[in-house]
């Protein structure tokens, strides 16, 4: 089964609701949608960045022209099959730009487990977990919105773990939102924080400490991506358990933050480590090392998230559970079916390959011009 064509699809989709982070505020979100033939089949990946080339650096348009000028011609006319000769090739043609490779890797485990006729969390091992817990992100900036929104959820039984994107305000102002929220749905309720590098280690020491005794389950990225020293102060003397995201940018970052317990969990992104086998290393490494394993997402879409969700599906723990909500921050969905979430759970889609197929209409409307 030789690779005919790989198709590279800029899409523009608008969010239901503005995403107020510490860097930037999620409006929409671009994909480069990468479609593979190959046997008369066609596998489907996608690559992405939150907010353009601000938290990875990649974005959609990067993702674009690095498969279509470097990936697509090395591979096409190769043994679609063969996913590791494959991936090697990729590793040797391109420096980092992981979420290029993970794109096309996605798609390649797509077109392979379709011609097999299996969902693709068979191909690489089977589903341990039918379904993962999942988190949902307050990021209005307005804490009574946000307490509405989490007494909605939490009644809808759809997500009874929270996600507080810090950092915009100061430190105290954070914190009296967050007691806010903990005082009135910390009884049904998980919370987690997510600093995405905005304070310094100073800052970190002060106000880490006051949000575990505000009773918040897990820190993510309190600090700059590179500072692992600090991570690891931060994780030795605080009690509450500290999450690497932007830190985890490759699988020599995973080593490095393991060998040294810089942190307690680490948010597995597909397309931060270049696809599914990647993922799978890291988690490894994850698991060797004690450090948990956790549901990360670059706001993917239904493709990328079916993608994510078979991968988590074959660990055997992820404690913190996933925040694979990308397909319901997008106002509309690329894919013919929506993902499932029930029980506070979203659950693995069956089917061949990722188990969701594209929607052309949807793909036509939301590509962008030009
Ligand atoms: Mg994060």
């Amino acid at each position: 089964m030789k690779i005919e064509a790989i198709d590279v699809t800029l899409v523009d989709v608008p969010a239901s609701r503005p995403i107020q982070m510490s860097f930037t505020t999620v409006q929409k979100q671009s994909y480069a949608i990468v479609q593979i033939r190959a046997g008369g089949l066609v596998g489907i990946g996608e690559g992405s960045s939150v907010g353009g080339p601000t938290w990875s650096s990649e974005c959609a348009e990067t993702i674009k022209v690095i498969i279509e000028t470097y990936l697509a011609p090395l591979l096409i006319g190769k043994d679609a099959t063969n996913l590791r000769e494959l991936q090697h090739l990729m590793e040797r043609a391109v420096t980092g730009n992981y979420s290029a490779k993970a794109a096309i890797d996605v798609a390649l485990h797509d077109l392979k487990a379709r011609s097999l006729n299996l969902p693709l969390s068979d191909l690489i091992g089977g589903a341990i977990q039918q379904g993962i817990p999942i988190a949902w992100t307050l990021a209005s900036g307005d804490t009574q919105r946000d307490i509405a929104i989490a007494e909605e959820m939490i009644e809808r039984r759809r997500h009874n773990r929270f996600k507080i994107k810090l950092g915009v305000r100061s430190p105290a102002d954070d914190l009296r939102h967050i007691e806010k929220i903990i005082e009135r749905v910390g009884d049904r309720a998980a919370v987690r924080v997510d600093i995405n590098q905005a304070w310094d280690e100073n800052t970190a020491s002060v106000w880490i400490p006051r949000l575990e005794a505000a009773g918040v389950e897990l820190v993510e990225q309190p600090v700059a991506r590179s500072n692992f020293d600090a991570l690891r102060r931060l994780s030795a003397d605080n009690g509450v358990a500290i999450l690497a995201d932007e830190s985890l940018s490759s699988l020599a970052s995973a080593f490095e933050l393991a060998r040294h317990h810089c942190v307690d969990a680490f948010s597995l992104k597909l397309c931060n480590m270049g696809g599914v086998a990647n993922t799978l290393k890291v988690a490894a490494i994850a698991e060797a090392s004690g450090i948990a394993s956790y549901g990360g997402t670059m706001l993917d879409s239904s493709i990328g998230t079916a993608a994510a969700l078979h991968v988590y599906a074959t660990l055997p723990t992820m404690p913190f559970g996933c925040e694979l909500l990308g397909p319901w921050v997008l106002a509309d969905t690329l894919t013919q079916t929506q993902l499932e979430i029930k029980d506070f759970e979203i659950r693995l889609p069956s089917g061949p390959g990722l188990g969701v197929d594209i929607d052309p209409d949807k793909l036509r409307h939301f590509t962008r011009a030009g």
